[in-house]
């Protein structure tokens, strides 16, 4: 196989979803909600794929979507967009990325991405061809500094790669954050994808800003949202890409012989979800809050050392109280065989400096099945 590739193993949440099927285990490792998700987003679906167009639809994505993308972006953030020249639907955000960064970068261009990351980043930025440049965040609130950009940032900059909020570490960045990296950004004519599948899992009354809407920035970054998370429908893989003309277009080229396209019933309910009031999108949040506190008031009376979430479905905590000599990896393996409980090693999310003691658990769950995951963490330590 291709040399690169074959040198990766499998994804780690690949890897945690078997074992935790293996071992019976409650699966708090890979981020996917356990409800059925908005009855009238799966009817729309439904509807369409029963009564509408199944063929092949326009690369771009359906003009109901586009159109959607737009709205949503000027309801959310006061962003115009057109929708004709400025969004593309994508299979899934992961596709998102993959067109953005094969689309983008040129083989010698620098990356500079933020540690903890996403597992689909870094193997994509090297198939492009790009040499990653790491600015590693730093516990308990995952924080960085003007130096670590310093250090990062080259007049060989392409692009920066921000995840925010960020998985694994449930950090949403504050704007004097945003406002800094703009200001790289901008000093090395560079460009930002925006990788905000997360958007709307943002908790404690705070809003999510798209780097996107910083002064000097709508031209340079290319945002990226998913429908798997907006609509708890992490199995569509639907996402999108918004993006001024001149930077949507080279990822364009690379989608067209990625997927090309996106099935179009799917789009048609995405649209509608997009459409839905207000309502829907606090009651979300609200609930995710609700359940980010249950998980951590439980995961603390276990006696796990819980570190702050402002976002995602995700909490992380740390470990080094149960020894286990630093290994993460060690302890999820343990912990799905005998606690049956399964959960994600945070230093999987990194290539150089990780933390070796904290863990990953996903909270978009029954109630139910957070608190029977939490009485067999109890029974264990
Ligand atoms: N980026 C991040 C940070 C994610 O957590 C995920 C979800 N696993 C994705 C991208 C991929 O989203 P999708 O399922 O829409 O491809
Ligand atoms: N994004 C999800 C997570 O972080 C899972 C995605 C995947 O399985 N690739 O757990």
């Amino acid at each position: 196989g291709n040399a690169l590739l074959s040198s990766y193993g499998t994804t780690i949440f690949e890897v945690m979803s078997r074992l935790s099927e293996e071992h019976g285990a409650i699966n708090l490792g890979q981020g996917f909600p356990d409800d059925r998700g908005p009855a009238d987003v799966l009817q729309t679906a439904a509807d369409a794929l029963l009564t509408g167009w199944n063929q092949y639809p326009s690369m771009m994505g359906t003009p109901d979507l586009r159109q959607a993308l737009a709205g949503h972006a000027r309801r959310f953030y006061g962003l115009e967009i057109d929708w004709k020249t400025e969004t593309m639907v994508t299979s899934g955000a992961t596709e998102a990325l993959t067109a953005c960064l094969l689309g983008l970068i040129n083989p010698g261009d620098e990356v500079v991405l933020f540690q903890p990351m996403y597992d689909s980043y870094l193997p994509i930025v090297r198939l492009a061809g790009g040499v990653p440049r790491f600015v590693s965040l730093k516990a308990p609130d995952w924080s960085f500094s003007r130096a670590d950009l310093e250090a990062a940032f080259s007049p060989r900059t392409k692009l920066v790669l921000i995840n925010d909020p960020l998985n694994p570490a449930a950090k949403v960045f504050g704007r004097e954050e945003l406002e800094l990296i703009a200001e790289y950004v901008q000093r090395f004519d560079a460009l930002a994808v925006c990788d905000e599948v997360y958007e709307h899992l943002v908790f404690d009354g705070r809003r999510h800003i798209p780097l996107m809407t910083l002064p000097g920035m709508r031209d340079r970054c290319l945002k990226i949202g998913s429908a798997g998370k907006t609509f708890s429908l992490t199995g569509w893989k639907v996402g999108y890409v918004t993006a001024p003309p001149h930077l949507l277009q080279p990822v364009a080229k690379a989608h067209q012989f990625l997927t090309f396209t996106t099935p179009p019933n799917l789009q048609a309910a995405v649209a509608y979800g997009l459409g839905k009031e207000e309502g829907y999108f606090t009651a979300l949040a609200d609930g995710l809050q609700a359940k980010r506190d249950r998980l951590s008031a439980g995961l603390r009376s276990a006696g796990f050392d819980v570190l702050p979430g402002a976002g995602t479905y995700f909490v992380v905590a740390d470990i080094s109280r149960f020894g286990f000599d630093g290994d993460d990896q060690a302890f999820c393996r343990w912990l799905v065989a005998e606690a049956k409980v399964a959960a994600i090693p945070v230093s999987a999310f990194f290539v150089e400096n990780a933390p070796t003691t904290v863990v990953r658990f996903c909270f978009s769950k029954k109630d139910e099945v957070l608190d029977e995951a939490i009485a067999r963490l109890h029974k264990r330590f």
